[in-house]
């Protein structure tokens, strides 16, 4: 994990949040590099979601929503991890978490008292793993959702909007204006990529946990308990999705949930095998039933029925979801494109294999020699041509040759492009008009005409 942090800074895919001024816990910003990938990442999720299906429809609701939103949700009664606080140092720990770290059974869903015991027995392991004396303050519920001041102009506090403890309440609460806007048939799916914020207790392991986070979300609305099938095909979906974008599959693991929460039917985790934490969730994938729609329509005293068209029945449809966090998609993308490969001369190469529809460029060029007006010229044109053609062309001058390769292998540009002597045909005839073509994962490395590059790098 340290090295790819190191990696995602050094070569601007992630920093820091406010790193000059020492950072705020939780929060990353993505760099040049990141955002290109972070943009891959969602328009391949948003292909696979929206348009290669049938029904489904694209959502982004504002972040903001009106309080009552998290009562219907529970999330202010019930969004809440188990802390306990260290009375010498003042460090917190979420217990449950850490009870999971040292081999033992339990999730943030358990009661207080369960969890306190859990944790009275295994104490002095968890006060000894974490260099701290065992002073702990008595196992509490700390509830995650992050509150705002928005509209509270006489600084009262109290009904606070909050901020988005998770996206998908906006798909909820517009469930009913696309029916009515859209009058899509059962099946249908509300998609959405948007803002979520946590409290979290420790925010730790570079992207996995942070405090602030975009989750890409699908609720797929069914007629009630037609839900068994299709569930299993979405689970199936999501998992061939991952392998389509280029992860292992042997990093990749279904879980299911035992102690499952009240309304859900059925829950399973896709889990990845992160660098350093081992198996975690990567995504949630679940069977809500009926109760988010129940819940709003009790809350808000609107119906939110839905009139079958066949029957002329009025009922509140199931929802099945899927929820993954953009973050640990991107540390799991970076973790599985990760490799470091021993040269004939013992120096190390690092190099991300990302799916080249990933990567934040498609090629990079250079001329051979920065300080030579004819090759400058020339490559300039070819850079020209491919980037109308791909867009997201790296333009790459600096350093030798060899420097460029290894800054766009850590990159993970699937193809450099060289603009060399024999080019502008000075030295093998035969080699007019070529250009060096140089496979990232290979090395190798072929000549191809100007003319039929584009088809070639296609
Ligand atoms: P965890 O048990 O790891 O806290 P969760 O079960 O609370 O996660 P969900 O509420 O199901 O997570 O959220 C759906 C997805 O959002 C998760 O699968 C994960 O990818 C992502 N996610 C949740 N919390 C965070 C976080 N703090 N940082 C980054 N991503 C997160």
């Amino acid at each position: 994990m340290e090295k790819i942090t190191s990696l995602a800074k050094r070569r601007g895919f992630v920093f820091p949040g406010s790193e000059i001024y020492g950072g705020l816990a939780g929060v990353y910003d993505f760099g040049p590099n990141g955002v290109e990938l972070l943009n891959n990442l969602k328009r391949l999720w948003w292909k696979a979601n929206v348009y290669d299906k049938e029904s489904h429809y694209g959502l982004d609701a504002g972040m903001f929503k009106h309080p009552r939103v998290w009562d219907a949700s529970g999330h202010t009664t019930g969004f809440s991890d188990p802390i306990v606080e260290c009375r010498d140092t003042q460090t917190r720990l979420r217990v449950d978490k850490e009870l999971e770290a040292i081999g033992i059974t339990a999730d943030e869903k358990m009661s207080t008292t369960e969890l306190q015991k859990l944790f009275d027995e295994h104490k002095d392991t968890i006060a000894k793993r974490n260099n701290l004396s065992g002073n702990f303050t008595p196992v509490r519920a700390f509830n995650l959702l992050v509150k705002s001041n928005l509209g509270d102009f006489a600084s009262e506090g109290g009904d606070p909007v909050y901020l988005p403890g998770e996206a998908c309440q906006g798909i909820y609460l517009n469930y009913k204006n696309v029916v009515d806007s859209m009058s899509p048939k059962l099946p249908f799916g509300l998609v959405q990529i948007n803002k979520a914020f946590r409290n979290e207790i420790s925010p730790r392991n570079f992207l996995f946990r942070t405090r602030e986070m975009e989750q890409a979300d699908t609720q797929l609305f069914v007629k009630p308990n037609e839900n068994k099938d299709t569930f299993t095909q979405i689970k199936q979906d999501r998992m061939d999705w991952y392998v389509s974008i280029g992860i292992k599959p042997e990093n990749l693991r279904f879980k299911q949930h035992d102690n499952l929460i009240f309304y859900c039917a059925e829950a399973w985790d896709i889990e990845y095998n992160f660098p350093s934490l081992g198996w975690d969730e990567l995504e949630g994938i679940h069977d809500r039933t009926d109760y988010d729609l129940t819940q709003h329509m009790e809350f808000s005293g609107v119906d939110l029925r839905y009139l079958d068209p066949e029957t002329s029945e009025r009922y509140i449809p199931w929802i099945l979801e899927t929820s993954v966090g953009l973050g640990r998609m991107f540390l799991a993308v970076l973790a599985d494109a990760y490799h470091e490969e021993e040269l004939e001369d013992g120096k190390t190469r690092t190099v991300l294999k990302l799916h080249p529809d990933l990567a934040p460029y498609r090629v990079a060029v250079s001329p051979l020699l920065k300080n030579k007006p004819e090759l400058v010229e020339k490559a300039r044109e070819v850079f020209t041509t491919l980037k109308r053609e791909f867009g997201n062309v790296a333009w790459d001058d600096n350093g030798n040759v060899g420097k460029r390769y290894r800054r766009q292998d850590e990159i993970g540009t699937p193809h450099c492009v060289v603009i060399d002597f024999d080019t502008l045909g000075q030295e093998d005839p035969a080699n007019a008009d070529t250009v060096t073509v140089r496979d990232r994962d290979t090395g190798e490395q072929q000549r191809v005409a100007i003319a039929d590059l584009v088809r070639r790098l296609k």
